[in-house]
């Protein structure tokens, strides 16, 4: 017992001690009972040696058996300090990317105000200049370089002003300065109204296929339907002018989903993989003259995910894409 608290309080050295001179202490109180004093020398009997042998042995169990108890504690509190200090480097970490994150998110919504401005007034400008001139009675060669070079300057700063746009919103919505304005509304009139207007600004033929029973939603309707404006322009925008883009909503007891369908040129698996990200284009479309930021399905996917629903998309080469949102149902439609 006391080598086992020696061992346990002050270590193994000690208690390898301890079990040492409990051994000589053994062996000089049994083995010279009579003989201390004595000038006999004294004889070893087997019967007490035995016993304070296998004492002996047992302490030294005891001892290494605490050893090791105390090697695996000792090695258990290095390890828990040091996970303790990558704790506290990970969330001063964390802390410095969400600052550095912020100031990002400052930068580009100063940036992209200070920008917008100067923007909007070359654009204006450059339209006044393609009205008079395009009311000139008498044009000339050089009038005709005119109107091209302001043609061109209105199409680009009409990109700039679509991409510092989309910029605001998405820093808005990340920022978490934008709340949702959820309120309880019906996915089957917020698909209806989006896509009438797209059917007149396009005059491209988009099927609706809505169910007989309103979808209620408790959600943002301007947001969901940016969303829906912008899955089903892609549609159109990615797909030949002849063919028909399919819109789908339907739900079970738990969810709505709505489905955006196109016959275009699809996309590969691995592209497939980025669209979300922002400013990603894929190289169809980089090489095309189709314009685009690379950042309406970043802006749709983080306003689904605002509303706790999910969007993703299946596409095979050749045949087309398919884009799907689901959403939850509003908890009094269930
Ligand atoms: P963009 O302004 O370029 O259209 P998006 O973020 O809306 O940006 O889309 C990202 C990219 O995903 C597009 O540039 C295009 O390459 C691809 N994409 C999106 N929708 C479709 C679609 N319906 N068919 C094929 N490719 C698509």
């Amino acid at each position: 017992m006391g080598i086992l608290c020696v061992a346990l309080f002050w270590g193994v050295g000690p208690g390898l001690l301890a079990t040492i001179l409990s051994c000589v202490t053994l062996i000089y109180i049994y083995l010279f009972p009579v003989q201390r004093g004595s000038t006999v020398p004294p004889s070893f009997d087997w019967e007490v040696i035995i016993p304070v042998l296998l004492f002996a042995i047992a302490s030294l169990v005891v001892v290494i058996l605490i050893g090791q108890r105390e090697a695996a504690r000792r090695q258990a509190l290095q390890a828990k300090q040091i996970v303790q200090m990558h704790i506290s480097d990970l969330a001063t970490a964390n802390q410095e990317l969400l600052q550095a994150n912020q100031l990002k998110d400052l930068f580009v919504s100063i940036a992209s105000h200070e920008l917008k401005t100067p923007i909007t007034t070359i654009r204006g400008q450059a339209q006044l200049a393609l009205r008079r001139i395009g009311k000139n009675a008498t044009p000339s060669p050089e009038l005709n370089d005119l109107q091209d070079a302001f043609v061109k300057v209105d199409e680009q700063t009409k990109r700039l002003t679509n991409l510092i746009d989309e910029l605001l919103d998405l820093t808005s919505l990340r920022s978490g300065k934008q709340v949702l304005d959820k309120k309880p509304c019906n996915l089957n009139e917020i698909c209806s109204s989006a896509i009438e207007d797209l059917r007149m600004i396009s005059g491209r033929t988009i099927d609706l296929d809505l169910p007989s029973s309103p979808v209620l939603l408790q959600a943002d309707a301007a947001r969901i339907g940016q969303v829906v404006t912008n899955l089903v322009s892609n549609a159109l925008k990615y797909s030949p002018a002849a063919s028909a883009v399919k819109v789908r909503v339907e739900h079970d007891d738990r969810v709505a989903r709505f489905c955006v369908q196109d016959a275009g040129k699809g996309i590969s698996p691995e592209q497939l993989a980025n669209i979300f990200q922002p400013f990603y284009r894929t190289s169809d479309a980089r090489a095309s003259t189709i314009s685009g930021t690379g950042l309406g399905l970043t802006i749709c996917k983080d306003i689904v995910q605002q509303h706790h629903g999910r969007i993703w998309c299946e596409s095979t080469l050749d045949s087309g894409s398919t884009f799907f949102v689901e959403l939850p149902l509003s908890p009094t439609a269930k």
